[in-house]
């Protein structure tokens, strides 16, 4: 019988679900995934966190504990470290700490998958076959491996070019399209903040309902590269990715302003932000807005900050 395995719809599961869902499809698994977050998720994780949490680890936890009685195993990644051209970048430190803060604040979880993903002490290749190790042949796991390898690499161009990572869980792409005249307002967020509506409450359609042409960008993987080689670039993996998205907004994409999504007590974004806020404001004369996102964001409030930032935009644009 196929071994069933959860895995949340939450954090990394917007970067890298078609790698996951190949690798254990490929091995005869069951991939079960949670549903889009809800209420429930949110205040489910919410009980169970520490305050000082970002919001979307928080509903990580309420991910697991949707799933966690539904399945053989649970899927628990740690992103840990990938080195590029020699150098070290490195996962949040919050997210590379959740297998252990899920293991403690659950009283029992099905079998756990942990695949250790540190490309200073193994392959990812090898922390792919390691997790799995117990449970099937190697060279299965090796096959997995490159068959999910393939899968994910098209998978990211495809999110390139659709501008959206929904696709991989069978959700349409974009929202509707924008009138010629709408300004256009440059997004800057992780996927699994912009892309999980129940945490950022859609806030491209809120930013399309006020007038504005949401633009997000997915860099391509040279582009990721030349913001690993700044003389003060960030070591934080999916940070960089953000500055990469920014530097296209603000140099190619002629944007009239941007909106910087994060969620309120994430420690690397508030360095991220600071960095492209200088950016766009001091160098390239772009306004930005900072939206921080939390259990308590309310609708309203989220509304008129964003029709306002779009009437001055609008305005400045006369
Ligand atoms: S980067 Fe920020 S929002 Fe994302 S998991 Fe880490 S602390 Fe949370």
């Amino acid at each position: 019988m196929a071994r069933r395995i959860g895995v949340c719809r939450a954090l990394h599961a917007y970067h890298h679900y078609a790698f996951w869902r190949t690798f254990f499809l490929e091995l005869g698994w069951e991939t079960v995934l949670s549903p889009t977050t809800n209420r429930e998720a949110i205040e489910h994780g919410v009980r169970l966190s520490p305050s000082e949490l970002c919001l979307p680890a928080k509903a990580f936890l309420g991910h697991v504990a949707i799933l966690k009685d539904k399945v053989d195993a649970i899927l628990l990644p740690r992103i840990v470290c990938s080195v590029l051209r020699k150098d070290y970048f490195f996962g949040c430190p919050k997210a590379l700490a959740l297998p252990d803060l899920t293991r403690a604040v659950f009283d029992s979880l099905p079998m756990v998958v942990e695949p250790v993903l540190d490309q200073r002490i193994q392959t990812d290749e090898q922390a792919w076959c390691a997790a799995v190790s117990g449970a099937v042949p190697q060279t299965d796991a090796r096959r997995a491996f490159r068959c999910a390898s393939a899968a994910a690499q098209a998978t990211t161009q495809k999110t390139r070019q659709q501008g959206s990572p929904l696709h991989m869980f069978g959700r349409d792409a974009n929202g509707r399209a924008a009138p010629e005249s709408a300004v256009r307002v440059g997004v800057v967020g992780h996927s699994y903040l912009l892309y999980d509506s129940g945490l950022s409450l859609d806030i491209l359609d809120k930013v399309r309902d006020a007038g504005g042409q949401p633009v997000v960008i997915f860099p391509s993987d040279a582009e990721v590269t030349r913001e690993t080689q700044e003389d003060d670039a960030l070591n934080w993996y999916y940070e960089i990715e953000l500055l990469a998205a920014a530097r296209r907004l603000l140099e190619h994409e002629a944007v009239d302003g941007m909106l910087l999504v994060a969620s309120f007590a994430c420690g690397t974004g508030a360095v991220t932000n600071e960095i492209i806020h200088r950016a766009a404001v001091h160098k390239h004369r772009v306004p930005t807005i900072l939206l921080l996102l939390d259990e308590h964001t309310g609708e309203a409030g989220l509304v008129t900050r964003i029709e306002s930032f779009v009437d001055v935009l609008r305005m400045r644009k006369k």
